[in-house]
C-alpha cells in the first residue's frame, strides 16, 4: 500500500491540528472541523464568503490590526513564501476576547493549480501575559523539583529543575544541581530522624513538612523549613516531587536565643525567690532581735522597764479578774556604787547579770521581772492564795546573797540587795503607778533602817514589816 491511498482529506477531518485552504486568489476552499470550531462557523459559511471572517479581526503581538496584505494567505500569494509559526490575535468582536493562533501557510502547486495551505494551532495559553515558571524562578523561597521515582537509589530521586533561590543561597550552580539529589544539601549534623521521616513520605508519595539543618557547597549550615508534595501527571500518576522551602536560620537562631533567654530568666526567678525567702528569715530574725531590743535588757537579757511595766499592767488585770491578790516589789543592790569603784565597771556588770539571773530562777515563768535602773530590779507576782510575801520576799533577799560565793573575785566583799515590796489584796488595775511608787518608798525605808533588808507595806497598812 503507498501513502496515495490514505485519504488526506479524511486526515484533515480528524485532525486536531487548524487548517484552512484557499485557492490562489485567496477564497476559501477548505476548512477543516478543527478550524470551523476555533472560528465559531461552518464551512458553508466561510466559502460564502471571501478570505475575512466576519466578527473577528486579527491582531499582531502588539494588537496592531493586520490589514488584509498582512494576512499570512496573501502574504503567501502576494510574496509566493511560506510563513511559519506567525503569532497572530483572533479578536472576536462581541466579547473582545482574544485567542492566539501560531499560524503557518505555505503555496501548494499541482496540476498547474495554485492553492494556499494555512494550519495554525491554538496557543492563547501559552502566550498568557505572564509565566508561572517565571514566578516559581523568581521566587523568594526555594524550589527544587525531583523526579518520583526511585527514591532508594542513591542518585535518586534527582533534581530537574531548581529555582534561582536556590542558587543564591547554596552557592551551587543550576547546572551543578540538575541530576543530583537534595542530599547533597545534607551534612553531618543534619537530623536522621528528619531525613527518614521525608524519605518514608517519599515512598508513600505523601506530602511531609519538615525544618533540617542544610549546607551550603561552602558549608556553611542553614535552617530549611521545608514543604515537600506530590505532583501529578493528568492521568493523576505521582511522576515529580516538588519541595518549597525556606531559610529559617534566623528565625531558629532568635527562638533559640529567646529560649536560652526564657531558661536565664528562669534562673533568675529562682535565685530571686530564694533570696526574698532567705530576706524574709532574716527580716524574720531581725524583727526577733529587734523585739528583744524593744523589750529585754541588753546587758543581763531579762525584760527592760518597758517589757516589765506591760507585764505588769496584766498581771493587775488579772489579779482584779479573779479577785487575787499582786506583791509588786524593787530590788536594788547596796553599794553598788562602791563594788563598781572597788572592782571596775566591768565587774560590776558580771554582778549585775548574776543578780538577774537568780531573778530569773526565782521567780516562775507568770511572774514578771524586769532591769528598770542602773542596778535596780523590779518584780510582781499574783497571788491566789493567802500567802505570807514576807517570805518569799526574804527568800529572794538569800538567793541574791548566794551569788557572792559565785563570784571569788570578791574575796569576802557581799553582794546585798534591799526590797521594797507592796502587797495589794484588793487590785485596781488603773492605780499601776502608785503601787510602784509605794514599793519605792518601801526600799528606800529598807535602805535607810540599814540595807541587806526587805521591807513590806501592805494594803491596809495594818501591817508593816522590815526584816533582814
Ligand atoms: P545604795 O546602797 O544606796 O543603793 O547605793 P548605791 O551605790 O548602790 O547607789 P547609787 O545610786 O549611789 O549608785 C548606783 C551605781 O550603779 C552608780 C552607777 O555607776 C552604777 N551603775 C548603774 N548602771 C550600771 C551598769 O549598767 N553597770 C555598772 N557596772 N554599774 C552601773
Ligand atoms: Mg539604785
Ligand atoms: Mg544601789
Amino acid at each position: 500500500m503507498s501513502i496515495e491511498n490514505v485519504n488526506l482529506i479524511n486526515l484533515l477531518e480528524h485532525a486536531s491540528i487548524c487548517v484552512v485552504i484557499h485557492s490562489w486568489d485567496s477564497q476559501i476552499v477548505y476548512v477543516n472541523p478543527a478550524a470551523a470550531k476555533l472560528f465559531k462557523t461552518s464551512l458553508d459559511e466561510l466559502q460564502r464568503r471571501h478570505q475575512s471572517i466576519d466578527g473577528w479581526e486579527f491582531i499582531d503581538r502588539q494588537n496592531r490590526r493586520l490589514n488584509p496584505d498582512e494576512y499570512p494567505v496573501n502574504k503567501v500569494i502576494s510574496l509566493n513564501v511560506s510563513i511559519t509559526d506567525e503569532v497572530i490575535g483572533l479578536v472576536d468582536d462581541t466579547t473582545g476576547e482574544v485567542c492566539w493562533l501560531s499560524v503557518s501557510a505555505y503555496p501548494e502547486k499541482s496540476n498547474g493549480t495554485g492553492f494556499v495551505v494555512v494550519y495554525f494551532t491554538e496557543i492563547t495559553k501559552k502566550i498568557a501575559d505572564f509565566s508561572f515558571l517565571d514566578i516559581v524562578q523568581s521566587a523568594q523561597d526555594m524550589i527544587i523539583v525531583t523526579e518520583a521515582e526511585s527514591v532508594n537509589g542513591p542518585l535518586s530521586p534527582q533534581i530537574i529543575y531548581v529555582n534561582d533561590a536556590i542558587c543564591k543561597l547554596t552557592g551551587y550552580s543550576r547546572e551543578e544541581l540538575i541530576g543530583e539529589t537534595p542530599r547533597i544539601f545534607q551534612g553531618s549534623l543534619t537530623d536522621k530522624e528528619a531525613t527518614t521521616r521525608i524519605h518514608s513520605a517519599l515512598t508513600e508519595k505523601k506530602p511531609v513538612t519538615e525544618t533540617l539543618l542544610n549546607y551550603t557547597k561552602k558549608g556553611t549550615p542553614y535552617w530549611v523549613e521545608m514543604s515537600i508534595f506530590p505532583l501529578k501527571n493528568q492521568f493523576g500518576e505521582v511522576t515529580h516531587f516538588a519541595s518549597v522551602e525556606r531559610d529559617v536560620s534566623a528565625v531558629k537562631f532568635h527562638a533559640e536565643q529567646l529560649n536560652t533567654r526564657n531558661s536565664e530568666l528562669k534562673d533568675i526567678r529562682e535565685n530571686l525567690e530564694k533570696l526574698v525567702s532567705q530576706r524574709t528569715r532574716d527580716l524574720r530574725n531581725v524583727n526577733v532581735k529587734l523585739e528583744k531590743l524593744a523589750y529585754f535588757d541588753p546587758l543581763t537579757d531579762i525584760p527592760n522597764r518597758r517589757a516589765f511595766e506591760e507585764a505588769l499592767d496584766k498581771s493587775t488585770h488579772f489579779a482584779h479578774r479573779h479577785g487575787y491578790s499582786l506583791l509588786i516589789g524593787i530590788a536594788d543592790v547596796d553599794h553598788f556604787k562602791k563594788l563598781n569603784d572597788t572592782f571596775g565597771h566591768a565587774f560590776g556588770d558580771d554582778v549585775l547579770v548574776a543578780v538577774a539571773k537568780s531573778m530569773k530562777q526565782f521567780f516562775r515563768q507568770e511572774d514578771g521581772i524586769g532591769r528598770v535602773g542602773g542596778e535596780e530590779f523590779a518584780f510582781c507576782m499574783v497571788l491566789p492564795g493567802s500567802h505570807e510575801a514576807i517570805d518569799i520576799l526574804e527568800r529572794l533577799r538569800k538567793r541574791v546573797e548566794l551569788i557572792s560565793s559565785s563570784l571569788p573575785a570578791l574575796k569576802g566583799y557581799d553582794v546585798t540587795i534591799s526590797i521594797g515590796a507592796y502587797y495589794v489584796s484588793e487590785v485596781n488595775p488603773s492605780e499601776t503607778k502608785e503601787m510602784v511608787s509605794i514599793a519605792d518608798e518601801a526600799l528606800y525605808r529598807a535602805k535607810r533602817e540599814g540595807r541587806n533588808r526587805v521591807s513590806l507595806v501592805r494594803q491596809d497598812k495594818t501591817e508593816f514589816n522590815s526584816v533582814s
